[in-house]
Parts: structure tokens; sequence; C-alpha cells
């Protein structure tokens, strides 16, 4: 027994658009029997970079988020249409079979990931089959993963304990993107846009120097995190919860200590935080 996934990490991705641009390149006008129609020049994606901007001047930043089919454990799609028009296989990817799909538009509409797109002049629904082709004549890897150039995209066997993509799962804090629609999605992420609290500290005597290595302690929600600024005097906490009432505190010896309170209602960028000498 096999379970082919992806394990995406967004802190490794830089959004060069290469797994877009190679699948792009894999399936338009190109017909693969059984697994996929040809996909159309324009208006489809089957893996999709979602741009999340976050937080503000001077600290704007700018998260990556691939996104495929799901390969969904419990998938929606599947339910949608008569049994065997969107399949799993014994490897768990998920087929939308291109000939029993013909004119079957409600599939598009059963995936709460908006990974399906309507193919209007073949009139056939159609998202990623995670290469099924590729994988079927002998162990390629999907197009996107041998595109990307930073390792963002592990593919591999969840079933076999030996695998890179089962062994990064194990270690790592794995989640789902919206867990909340349910579908048990068999491709997990790390490092999904959270929350951050980022500021820069001064100290007020001395406004020609960065208060370099002050440390900044975080304390809120059942944890307490803490850290020294950098050469700018700059500092910042990321992957923190929403909505939590955190606690900052700013200590350098022979200063004053700052403290401050913060909630996460969204990215925090506080500012200059500025130390008067004692
Ligand atoms: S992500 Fe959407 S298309 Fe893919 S398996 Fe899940 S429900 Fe189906
Ligand atoms: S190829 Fe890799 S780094 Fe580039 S956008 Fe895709 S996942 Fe991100």
């Amino acid at each position: 027994m096999s379970t082919f996934s992806i394990l995406i990490d967004v802190k490794k991705c830089t959004g060069c658009y290469n797994c877009f641009l190679s699948c792009r390149d894999e399936y338009c006008g190109n017909d693969y029997p059984g697994y996929s129609a040809a996909q159309p020049i324009e208006g489809q994606s089957w893996m999709t970079i979602q741009e999340v901007e976050r937080g503000e001047y001077p600290k704007p930043k700018i998260d990556y988020v691939p996104r495929p089919c799901m390969h969904c454990a419990d998938a929606p799609c599947m339910g949608a249409v008569e049994p065997g028009v969107v399949y799993r296989r014994k490897d768990g990817v998920v087929i939308i079979d291109p000939q029993k799909a013909k004119g079957k538009k409600e599939i598009v509409d059963a995936c709460p990931y908006r990974v399906i797109f309507w193919n209007e002049a073949l009139q056939v629904p159609q998202k990623c089959t995670l290469c099924a082709h590729r994988l079927d004549e002998g162990g390629q890897l999907p197009r996107c993963v041998e595109a990307c150039p930073t390792g963002a995209l592990v593919f591999g066997d969840l079933d076999d304990p030996t695998s890179e993509i089962a062994t990064l799962s194990k270690k790592l804090a794995t989640e789902q993107l919206h867990p909340e629609y349910a579908t048990k999605p068999r491709v997990s992420y790390v490092g999904l846009p959270k929350r951050f609290i980022a500021g820069e500290v001064v100290f007020a005597d001395r406004s020609d120097e960065c208060a370099q290595g002050v440390e900044v302690t975080l304390e809120g929600g059942g944890v307490k995190l803490s850290t020294t600024t950098d050469v700018y005097g700059d500092f910042e906490f990321d992957g923190l919860a929403k909505n939590v009432d955190y606690r900052l505190q700013v200590t350098a010896p022979g200063y004053e200590e700052a403290r401050c309170q913060v909630v996460t209602l969204r990215d925090v960028v506080l500012g200059e935080i500025v130390l008067a000498p004692k």
C-alpha cells in the first residue's frame, strides 16, 4: 500500500512560480488518456500560488502558499457524482475521469479548496492529478516537485516510514490548509502564515548606535518566547497565534525596562521602543 502526497514548506517557498509554470507546461495542450484531458492555454492553474500580504510599513512581508489539489481522504468531489466518475486510486491519488466526467459541471462546485476548473471547450472538469501518468511511467516525480529549486515541495509515500515525507511529517509540526473544511487533506503544510510581532529597540542616549543584542521576551497564550535584537536593533516573533493577548518585555543592562501589551488581532509592527538610561 502507498499513499502519495506532497508536504509543502511555506517558509522555503520564494514565490518563483517554477511549479506553476512546469505544471502548465506538462498539461497545456497535452492529453493523457485515462488521467486528464488537455488543459486550455488560458483560465486554469492546477498549481496556484496564493500570495499572502502581511504586516505594514516599515515591515511588510509576503508569504507564498502553493495550492495544488489536496487529494483529500474524505473528498467531497468524489461524492458529488455517481461512483467511478471521481475516484481514489490505491496510491491515494484522486482522479477525475476525463471521459466519465464530461458534462458534469457540479464537480467544480463540490471542492471547497476551489482547485477544480471547468474546461468549456471539452465540457469537462479538471484538476491536479499529482502527475499520476508520470508516477505510473516509472516513479517520476510530479513536475511541480521536480521544478522546485528550494525544496519547498517534498513528494513521497506517507506509508513508507523510510521516505523523506514520512520522516518530515513525523518530525515537523505539520498543518492542514483550511482544516475547517473537514476533508482530511493528504497534502500537508509547514509554516502556514500566522501572526508576527516586530519592532525596533533604540537607546535614548545613543541615537547614533543600533541597540544590538537587547533581550526581548514575549509571554502569552501559554507560551514564553525570547530573542535578541539584530545588528539594526530589530526583533521579530513569527508563527504566533491569532487573537492572543501577549506581554512584551525589553531589557538591557543600564537601562529602564520597557513593557507593553500586544493583541495579535493582526500582524503588529510596534515601531521604535526607546530605552531610557537608569
Ligand atoms: S482538494 Fe478538492 S478536488 Fe482535491 S480531492 Fe479535495 S475536494 Fe477533491
Ligand atoms: S517552485 Fe518551489 S519555491 Fe517556486 S513557487 Fe513553487 S513551491 Fe515555491
